[in-house]
């Protein structure tokens, strides 16, 4: 398995930065002709390959209007068709899961698959349908990076110990030399991103080498649930990555004055242009308004927010041989959906952290992750499985007349459902519903009254809330 490693450049020269930021526009314009010429059906979608478009461009001289090396060219080719295989391979998800719906018989459920999956879908009507509702077209929006192969690129230490890494500029044999404020040498292909004056060197190295993956994983079953304030509470009332609320609160609110400010400026500097006060529209644009700061400010925060949901994870992966998790990948949606509000956005984000991060460190330390389905998790008694009543950080369960702390009743519902006979994965919402509702009535009908003597809190009732038990 590989893990994506970031480099960052120290003070770079602006002469050289402009060069590697010209280089990048050219490039994104290399990427635009693929996704505008090759992004539909009859690219990608028919199973078109990166070494196709190159030998059509050599012949046809599309590669020379970019005035970029050959390399270059080549690998944002290559680059940019497995972007939109990664786009295509989203929609086959939701698609694979409308054929399990459209049918129960096995020859033909396979057939579909199978179609699907080696690209024939065009031809079947069900199939195409299915794909043009879920693979959105996309376009690039990709123009500041540049993709170096593996043999392009070399490292250098100056006298003074500094790390440089040497990168093909605009002309052959003329290396753009970047200074790096590390001293492990980036390896394999190299994707440099161009942001705020600095570049980002992001590469990738097997996981096998990192220090956490040799740390063995515990011997227990665990179930996790995701939160806001902490980034996890597992199954036996603990909570992991206790920061992650107060980071996110901080960076919402910061955000949100900070969107405040400047559409102030901005209007500022449009009046100003208005009145003919060109200079004054410059100088705010210029001083006020840029985003050099903000991206830094970005980028230190997205990293905090993963190290601690990343350091969470393995701490339960300390303890847990298999972990028990909601699928986070299945509702995430799109940024479109999401507009400008800033904590849906984070949170959302977050999520997709948080997936990432599970699946990550159980495959790098050799845990088991199992996916169940999360309905109803956090309303239902994990006692009785009767709907009770949240407040807070809290849920009431009638039937029983136990508080418990809701994301710890949760996360052993989670767990719970690893084993569950009746609810799968993909059991419908509803259906969960209803199959909760069952359970309960047959437990009132066959037991006597439940009271609250310590006998009956019992086995399970490890995590009640204390403060307010007896409710
Ligand atoms: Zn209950």
């Amino acid at each position: 398995m590989k893990v994506t490693r970031i480099a960052c450049s120290t003070r770079l020269n602006p002469g050289k930065y402009a060069a590697l930021l010209e280089q990048a526009r050219r490039l994104g314009r290399v990427r635009s002709e693929v996704w505008q010429r090759y992004g539909s059906i009859n690219g990608v979608g028919s199973g078109l390959r990166d070494r196709q478009v190159r030998d059509w461009w050599l012949v046809d001289g599309t590669h020379q209007r970019f005035g970029v090396l050959a390399n270059a060219w080549k690998e944002t080719v290559r680059d940019a068709i497995a972007d939109m295989t990664a786009n295509m391979a989203a929609a086959k998800v939701d698609v694979r899961r409308a054929i399990v719906r459209r049918t129960d018989d096995p020859a033909e459920r396979k057939r579909m698959l199978t179609a699907l999956k080696s690209d024939r879908w065009a031809g079947d009507p069900f199939l195409a349908r299915q794909m043009r509702k879920h693979w959105k077209r996309g376009k690039n929006r990709t123009h500041d990076q540049i993709v170096v192969r593996a043999d392009q690129h070399h490292t250098f230490a100056d006298g003074r110990g500094r790390l440089w890494l040497a990168v093909p500029g605009l002309e052959r044999r003329r290396m753009v030399r970047i200074p790096l404020s590390t001293t492990v040498a980036p390896t394999g292909t190299l994707r440099l991103i161009l942001r705020g004056g600095r570049v980002e060197v992001h590469y990738q190295i097997d996981a096998s080498q990192l220090r956490s993956s040799q740390r063995p994983c515990g011997g227990r079953m665990i179930g996790v649930d995701k939160g806001y304030t902490e980034a996890l509470t597992d199954s036996e009332g603990e909570q992991h990555g206790v920061r992650l609320g107060k980071l996110l609160a901080a960076e919402s609110d910061r955000v949100k004055e900070r969107n405040r400010r400047r559409a102030k400026l901005r209007s500022v500097a449009n009046n100003a242009a208005r009145r003919g006060d060109h200079a004054k529209a410059h100088r705010i644009t210029v001083d006020n308004l840029g985003s050099v700061k903000r991206n830094r400010r970005a980028a230190r925060h997205r990293a905090q927010v993963r190290t601690e949901i990343f350091t969470a994870v393995h701490r339960v992966v300390d303890k847990a041989a298999t972990v028990v998790a909601e699928d986070l990948t299945k509702t995430f949606t799109g940024r479109k959906t999401l507009g400008r509000n800033v904590n849906r956005r984070l949170a959302a984000w977050t999520k997709g952290v948080t997936a990432e991060a599970l699946t990550n460190v159980s495959e790098r330390r050799g845990s088991v992750l199992v996916h169940v389905n999360a309905a109803y998790t956090s309303q239902a008694c994990h006692r009785c499985g009767s709907l009770g009543r949240r407040s807070g950080d809290r849920l009431h369960c009638t039937s029983c007349g136990v508080v418990w702390q809701a994301d710890v009743n949760a996360a052993i519902n989670i767990l719970q459902r690893a084993g569950d006979p009746d609810i799968a994965l993909h059991t419908p919402h509803h259906t969960v519903k209803q199959i909760l509702q069952d359970r309960t009535d047959r437990h009132r009908t066959r037991l006597p009254v439940q009271d609250s003597s310590p006998t009956n809190l019992g086995r399970r009732a490890k995590h009640p809330n204390r403060s307010t038990t007896n409710h």
